[in-house]
């Protein structure tokens, strides 16, 4: 049966490279030889170990971690890990109290969480919109924190840092969830960072975290062991039943990257289809408007009304049910904010940008006044 062309724009789970599906099919039933699935098999065998272990290998290859770096693959996903994070570092010191630079929902969601466990210093002054980062010259760190919370890449609202924030010496934690593998990152600026895979490096249900080892054994007492890092960090991740076929698609995602250039060719693919619709957005007169400061617009997620800067609701739907008829799919903007939003992602190819930028090119010459 021939499968129904779909070009899935979507902020995830999102769509995951076509080998990657074409193998994960091919080994559903029979993985290496082995007569069963990676879904039945236990996580105390070789076979997993050696699944994971190659998950591990190729991340630390690909973004070139350092060796006084622990890499976990947990549950509970990028919601989880907003607990895990204030849980296993909040208590760094006495204080118990950590920054947060809050650039859209996914960091206000952290900071909301981490308030359970500490206290909260939002740095910078409270903003009406989320529609760019504030300038890094308002905002007053704290250098008693045990850490500096930041936000990557703000997939609803489609704001990305193109810098590290310098946190003077505090250690710095970030949510790289949507824009993960995407381009190289220096990890040694960092404490900690963590993703859920279900958007550039595999399906739901498994979240990675990169730590550095000596933040590890600092979690508060209440803190539930699959949470507790060092616990895992000594457990392989194996401390509880993992996510084991969520790994074992991370494994062949990082396989697929690395075959396909690594972390460099991700990055100048992401600019390229990126610019092919921020630059319909920019010429088409108003008629397409991104309310992002230009210095921080998403190369993975692109929030875009059309008509005007509130969005004709009409032609919004109309631009939708266009797309949907191409098979263009996922392309509606998340529902806090409406509009229109395309997700970038790394399996999203170059081909499928184009034709979403011919798309909108047509639709704006038709609709235009
Ligand atoms: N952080 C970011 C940047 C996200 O985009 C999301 C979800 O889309 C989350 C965290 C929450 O992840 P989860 O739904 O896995 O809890």
């Amino acid at each position: 049966m021939e499968t129904k062309k779909v070009l899935n724009f979507g902020a995830g789970p999102a769509k995951l490279p076509q080998p990657v599906l074409i193998q994960a099919q091919r080994e559903l039933l029979d993985y290496d030889g082995l007569g069963i699935s990676v879904l039945e098999m236990s996580h105390r065998t070789s076979d997993f170990s050696k699944i994971i272990n190659t998950a591990e290998t190729l991340l630390r290859e690909l973004l070139n971690i350092p060796d006084n770096y622990k890499v976990l693959f947990l549950q509970g996903g990028g919601t989880g890990q907003f607990s895990a994070v204030a849980l296993n570092l909040i208590g760094l010191k006495k204080d118990r109290c950590a920054d947060y630079i809050v650039t859209g929902t996914w960091s206000a969601k952290a900071a909301k969480e981490a308030e359970k466990y500490g206290k909260v210093n939002v740095v910078h002054p409270k903003v009406d919109r989320y529609t760019g980062i504030p300038d890094s010259s308002s905002w007053s760190l704290n250098p008693s924190a045990s850490y500096v919370y930041y936000c990557c890449n703000e997939t609803v609202h489609g704001i990305e840092f193109n810098f590290i924030p310098d946190t003077k010496g505090v250690i710095l934690a970030c949510d790289m969830s949507s824009n993960f593998l995407s381009q190289p990152v220096d990890v040694s600026k960092f404490g900690l960072i963590f993703a859920g895979a279900q958007k550039n490096v595999g399906c739901a249900g498994v979240t990675i975290v990169i730590i550095r080892e000596d933040l590890l054994g600092k979690a508060l007492k209440e803190c539930p062991l699959v949470f507790d890092f060092k616990v895992q960090a000594e457990n392989n991740s194996l401390h509880n039943t993992p996510p084991c076929y969520s790994i074992y698609i991370v494994k062949l995602v990082l396989e697929w990257i690395k075959s396909n250039g690594g972390t460099d060719s991700m990055d100048k693919l992401s600019k390229q289809k990126s610019s092919l619709i921020y630059d319909i957005i920019n010429s088409s007169n108003g008629f397409y408007s991104c309310p992002i400061d230009v210095g921080c617009r998403s190369r993975m997620n692109i929030p875009f009304r059309i008509g005007n800067s509130e969005g004709d609701e009409a032609l919004e739907k109309q631009f939708l049910e266009g797309a949907s008829k191409l098979g263009m799919i996922s392309l509606k903007g998340h529902r806090s904010v409406g509009g229109i939003r395309a997700s970038l992602y790394n399996a999203v190819t170059l081909e499928d940008t184009r034709a979403l930028a011919a798309y909108m090119k047509g639709f704006l010459n038709k609709h235009q006044t």
